[in-house]
């Protein structure tokens, strides 16, 4: 089956990533797919982990975001890049104004993912966003399908760790960071990652992502709120997230 997938990819030009229909403009989208995108606006997912930041999200993983991003991960079509980095331009939009001065700390794939996709999809997804800076390290972990919020809590415990120099010399700068990821499902990764630069003295307000699933398993029931550009939404998060 891969290799004839592999063998179509050669011969044909590439499907809309979304919809599979209709070939892709260089983008990966059709024109449809692209406004379908372009129409979301992001969602303030707040996660029932009480020490998790507040998560902005580019839009729910539904529908042709969820289609977009599967396509970015699994098959590697990096040309997705731009469309779904400007749905993390607009999260982070919400929350810069709050917090100028933050820096953008990316959740890190393993090297064992990033080895097979051929790159970093989150680094590569926030070029042009901000300054990035890489403090963070992953461990290889299990798949988190099947396993219960607290086996993935401890999983991501377990995974993520930090590089000391950098995350000393940002801690040094005094300057507030905001976590990058993908996907946020039960908020365990970030959540670990948050306590790994927590405990160095760097304040993490906030986190945006890509895409947020909404998960209703008992303890882990996400609240959506749709939320326009504005700072608004994370002034009515809770206060204790701006502080360590
Ligand atoms: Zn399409």
């Amino acid at each position: 089956m891969r290799l004839t997938e592999d063998a179509r990819d050669l011969f044909l030009p590439a499907a809309c990533a979304s919809c599979r229909s209709t070939p892709a403009a260089g983008t990966g989208l059709c024109a449809d797919c692209a406004a379908d995108l372009l129409a979301l606006r992001p969602v303030l997912a707040t996660p029932a982990r009480r020490t998790a930041p507040p998560v902005v999200a580019g839009g729910p993983y539904a529908g042709a975001l969820a289609e977009a991003l599967n396509e970015y991960k699994e098959r590697g079509r990096r040309e997705l890049a731009p469309a779904l980095g400007a749905l993390l331009g607009r999260a982070l939009a919400v929350v810069a104004a709050e917090v100028p001065d933050a820096v953008l700390v990316p959740v890190p794939a393993t090297r064992a993912a990033r080895r097979a996709r051929g790159f970093d999809h989150v680094d590569h997804a926030c070029a042009g966003l901000g300054e990035l800076h890489r403090v963070l390290r992953a461990r290889a972990r299990p798949d988190s399908v099947g396993l219960t919020p607290e086996q993935r809590a401890a999983a991501a415990r377990a995974s993520l760790h930090a590089a000391p120099r950098r995350l000393a010399a940002l801690a040094a700068s005094g300057r507030p960071a905001i976590l990058v990821d993908d996907i946020v499902t039960t908020g365990a990764t970030l959540d670990a990652a948050a306590a790994v630069l927590r405990r160095a003295g760097v304040a993490v307000p906030a986190a945006v992502v890509v895409a947020a699933a909404l998960v209703g398993r008992k303890g882990f029931m996400w609240r959506y709120r749709r939320v326009p550009l504005r700072v608004s939404a994370i002034r009515q998060a809770p206060k204790r997230h701006f502080g360590r």
